[in-house]
């Protein structure tokens, strides 16, 4: 049994008290390889932001769960090393889906699990995540429970179609499980396809595809059920057209990839919204990096000569995310 705090670690309580209070959104970011981990720390510590460190079920499927962790305390050392006395680094683990799954990461130095029974009916979502709860909350681990279904694809988790979060329903889940957070469906959802063309219309003036609006009257009947209670937004990836353009100029094919504008995302950053997923945008940004590499230095086959512009791309992009969509810069002490 590892505890988090001995790794520098922490939880997400205080994180989402204040983020809450202050009006902004935590970022959490997938991880399962080392540039992405490089280009989240670096910039989450040059811009003084605490982060969130998502592993999901594929991460650990790909990477090793053991050496994820290692990765994770390596993180801290390393945001130590740029120049951040005090960081504030959540390895959290992303759609956990079993009590054994959870319990397993909380064993080895997870400082925050989602167990996600979003999928199940009400009863047996409740039943499961009070049991991920009362094991995680001896060791003092954060959990997020799940109420609706996000539409789209990640790792496993797959479904046709949103079901929205139902506001009535969410003091008598949170009060019966013990949850800490409670990540909503308003109509975000996984990948890089979020919407159908025929769901969206077309900018007048780019030609680009604009989605349907999210749905920020389940939202604000969430927030009223629950004043002050932290929320999450899973699915929350934006799709940025520059890099599906490169991706597609070098060779790719993304066609009509949509993501959540990030006006809405700001809005959204605003309030009881303290954790926002993105995991999306950092593939298109590493993608699109190592295409044009290929393309324009077909003899280059140092992996570093690519995948190194890949994780100056990733930090570009989780800069931009902190600093002009989530507003979490500047929020470490120093
Ligand atoms: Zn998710």
């Amino acid at each position: 049994m590892i505890n988090y705090k001995d790794l520098g670690l922490v939880n997400t309580k205080e994180m989402f008290a204040k983020a809450i209070k202050g009006g902004y959104a935590i970022p959490a970011f997938n991880f399962n390889n080392m540039e992405q981990l490089q280009a989240i720390i670096k910039a989450s510590s040059e811009t003084k932001s605490p982060v969130i460190l998502q592993v999901s079920k594929g991460a650990r499927n790909y990477a090793n769960q053991t050496l994820l962790r290692y990765m994770a305390e390596g993180a801290v050392q390393y945001a130590k090393e740029l120049g951040c006395e005090h960081p504030e680094i959540v390895l959290h683990l992303d759609h956990g889906d079993s009590f054994e799954l959870c319990k397993s990461c909380i064993d080895m130095g997870f400082s925050s699990v989602m167990i996600d029974g979003s999928q199940l009916p009400y009863d047996e979502n409740v039943a499961l995540t009070k049991k991920v709860v009362d094991y995680a909350h001896q060791f003092d681990v954060s959990v997020e429970g799940e109420l609706g279904v996000l539409a789209g694809v990640e790792d496993e988790v797959v479904a046709e179609h949103h079901t929205y979060t139902r506001p009535e329903e969410v003091v008598d889940f949170v009060t019966k499980t013990g949850c800490d957070s409670l990540a909503i469906s308003i109509g975000t959802s996984h990948g890089a396809y979020k919407f159908k063309p025929e769901q969206c219309h077309k900018d007048p003036k780019t030609g680009r595809l604009i989605p349907p609006p999210l749905a920020f009257d389940v939202l604000d009947g969430v927030m009223k059920e629950l004043p002050g209670f932290p929320i999450v937004l899973h699915g929350s990836s934006s799709v940025p057209q520059e890099e599906v353009d490169t991706i597609n100029k070098y060779g790719g094919k993304l066609e009509a990839a949509v993501g959540i504008p990030e006006e809405e995302l700001r809005k959204a950053a605003k309030s009881a919204v303290c954790k926002i997923n993105i995991d999306s945008d950092s593939r298109l940004a590493m993608t699109a990096a190592v295409r044009k590499v290929f393309a324009e230095k077909p003899a280059e086959f140092d992996p570093r000569k690519y995948l190194g512009p890949a994780r100056d791309n990733m930090e570009k992009l989780y800069k931009h995310k902190i600093l002009n969509v989530l507003g979490s810069n500047d929020k470490l002490a120093n």
